[in-house]
């Protein structure tokens, strides 16, 4: 079990809502970007990735693959009628993509902030209802697995906050003065991800 010491971080929780009804639901949608309309996982869906938006493209093929390019994601599967299969498949894939990438952007913010006497953290990758990012006290980093969508700049930004956490585990005065060293604008970049529209995925 994973014990976080930390409150959730202010600036990096995301929002989760329940909706009774077809009508709030649709409100909610653009009220609450984080909590969109549930996935049909049917072509002419939009999904992120990086900051980009793809639209997704489910074709019949004997061999199951995933094609990201020129603005559309391409799914071969052999039943496109099999949402589950579907599903599987995009998770899959967002779950290989933010492996290599919240590794990579790990590094780099790590080496940005190697003078502080941090050590690289291990990383952990979840989805998460309420947190962006979070820190434990034996040094884990998690990140929520819906960052993906999000630019790196955006990546980066739940990175650092949470690496300041390694040396400041605490939302003290201490701790935004460390932030704001390292992230002159972490305002504007937290402001950022309050808006972004994030899909289910
Ligand atoms: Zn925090």
């Amino acid at each position: 079990m994973e014990l976080h010491s930390l409150p959730p971080c202010p600036g990096l929780t995301a929002g989760i809502y329940t909706f009774t009804s077809p009508q709030l639901r649709e409100l909610a949608r653009y009220d609450n970007p984080v909590n969109p309309l549930p996935r049909q996982y049917v072509s002419g869906e939009s999904y992120r990735y990086l900051g980009r938006q793809y639209r997704l493209k489910v074709i019949a093929d004997t061999v199951e693959r995933i094609v990201l390019s020129r603005g559309w994601l391409t799914i071969s599967v052999a039943d496109p009628a099999n949402r589950r299969a579907v599903q599987r498949l995009i998770h899959g894939w967002y779950r290989a993509k933010s492996e290599h990438v919240f590794n990579e952007r790990l590094i780099a913010c790590h080496a940005r902030v190697e003078t502080l006497g941090i050590t690289l953290p291990a990383l952990g990758i979840r989805t998460m209802k309420r947190r962006w990012g979070s820190c434990s006290k034996t040094g884990k980093v998690t990140l929520n697995l819906k960052l993906i969508q999000a630019p790196r700049a955006l990546i980066d930004y739940v990175i650092l906050h949470e690496l300041c956490h390694l040396v400041e585990l605490n939302h003290r005065p201490r701790f935004w003065a460390l932030l704001t060293r390292v992230i002159p604008d972490w305002e504007r970049l937290r402001d950022e991800l309050n808006h972004y529209e994030f899909g289910e995925i």
